[in-house]
């Protein structure tokens, strides 16, 4: 009897001695995931997996400090030896960066790599794993991972194919990326017709989609929201910053009509403004349709681009014009992380993702994470993985789980907030702000 009142005795204590940080770390393993927004995909031909290439994001850092195009280094096939040779000291360069601590994230829990550095005689076992699990078992592999996750559910958005429908329910939820609808105005302007996009013409199951006025266009766009909305679809996604700026200005049916009318190959102004016109029409479907609209603001994925195209104030038009309509801000709007909080406190139609901010920077997403507890309601913030490869889901979410339970901690320790709130908060971020904004 006595021996066991010790051992209780002991338990008591080490359950008091837990840190707020640990509590909420371990808190946070018992919960299911609803990760907003993935790309996951079936790994291709493995030929062309050079280990670092297959890896999400962190090979942007070593472009970025100077490591040649991993095209360059695949033209004879998989060589440890050559890719060190040539790219080590670049990777060297990036150990410091968030991208590397997702990757490395990745290596500790899938397969139990624990130096805190990659070294050039490890490179060719993890390959050869690597290549097993993603590329000979891939399904097994992809079932034990997202397990291992807790993932309940992960908002897939296919950039490699728009209008694809078909997808596995029992892992993803379908969201309609509408960048190539509203792209493709333009073709249907010039052409008074669309045979470009094979995916759309799949889905809608013609040869060719005609479209001799703007008022057919708006239909052909109107049915694709509808398809995808009656096919389990939760959410409509913009990615559009990727190939120009998010200012979608305010353009009459009207001048909509005469540009689209024009008979002429129409240059760049003319087409942005068509495209501002057909985003806008999808904003009032999503209204009509209640699907939420997530949109990419900030930082842009890879290299040597137009970072500016994703300024969130750049939206302000469309949140005081379309009260009615559901926004998502991707993010963290990273490097305008002020302004995305500021928007997320003002707008009582805007929610906010952290997706991809972690991996970005992990200090910005702590600060961001603490300017939006300081300014914004908790149910307005949510998380999302972002990457391509199922591995690095494990990667990302382990940053993600370290920032929120950084910060929460902190806040605790501080006396600014109870454990439990901090717990509840951790809950809605992780999972329950995404059941509810999606309706899952
Ligand atoms: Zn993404």
């Amino acid at each position: 009897m006595k021996k066991y009142l010790l051992f209780l005795s002991v338990l008591l204590f080490a359950a008091c001695q837990q840190s707020s940080y640990d509590k909420i770390r371990n808190y946070l393993e018992t919960i299911e995931i609803v990760d907003t927004h993935e790309h996951i995909q079936v790994p291709g031909d493995s030929a062309d997996f050079q280990f670092f290439n297959g890896i999400s994001y962190f090979p942007a850092d070593m472009t970025s400090a100077g490591a040649p195009s991993f095209r360059e280094l695949q033209k004879n096939g998989f060589d440890a030896d050559k890719l060190w040779e040539l790219s080590g000291s670049y990777y060297n360069y990036s150990r410091a960066t968030s991208y590397h601590e997702q990757f490395m994230n990745t290596l500790r829990i899938l397969y139990d790599y624990e130096k805190p550095y990659l070294r050039k005689e490890d490179i060719k076992p993890l390959y050869d794993r690597m290549l097993a699990n993603n590329y000979r078992n891939y399904d097994a592999w992809f079932a034990s991972v997202y397990k291992k996750g807790k993932f309940k559910t992960m908002i897939l958005d296919q950039y490699w194919d728009h209008f694809n429908i078909d997808i596995d329910t029992s892992y993803f939820r379908l969201v309609c990326n509408i960048n190539s609808l509203v792209m493709l105005v333009s073709e249907a302007a010039e052409n008074k017709k669309v045979t470009s996009a094979s995916g759309l013409l799949k889905l809608m199951n013609r040869k060719e989609i005609v479209a001799e006025s703007l008022d057919d266009y708006l239909s052909v766009v109107s049915s694709v929201l509808g398809i995808f909305k009656n096919n389990g679809a939760v959410a409509i996604k913009n990615t559009l910053a990727y190939s120009r700026s998010i200012y979608f200005e305010d353009v009459t049916f009207e001048e909509a009509s005469v540009l689209y009318n024009k008979k002429v190959k129409l240059e760049w102004a003319d087409r942005k403004k068509l495209e501002d016109f057909i985003f806008h029409h999808i904003i009032r479907q999503s209204i009509n349709l209640d699907m939420p609209i997530q949109i990419h603001t900030g930082y842009l994925a890879g290299n040597n681009s137009r970072l500016d195209n994703g300024q969130p104030m750049k939206l302000l038009n469309l949140f005081l014009k379309f009260p009615k309509a559901r926004f998502s801000l991707f993010h963290g709007g990273y490097p305008w992380t002020g302004d995305f909080v500021a928007i997320g406190k003002n707008f009582t139609n805007v929610h906010l993702d952290l997706v991809w901010l972690p991996q970005i920077s992990k200090t910005e997403a702590v600060s961001t994470l603490h300017g939006m507890l300081d300014a914004v309601p908790y149910n307005k913030i949510m998380w999302g993985g972002d990457v391509s490869w199922i591995d690095d889901s494990i990667g990302s979410l382990e940053l993600a789980k370290e920032v929120v339970a950084t910060v929460l901690s902190e806040r605790v320790d501080k006396g600014w907030l109870t454990k439990e709130l901090a717990l509840e908060i951790a809950g809605r971020i992780f999972r329950d702000n995404a059941m509810d904004f999606f309706k899952l």
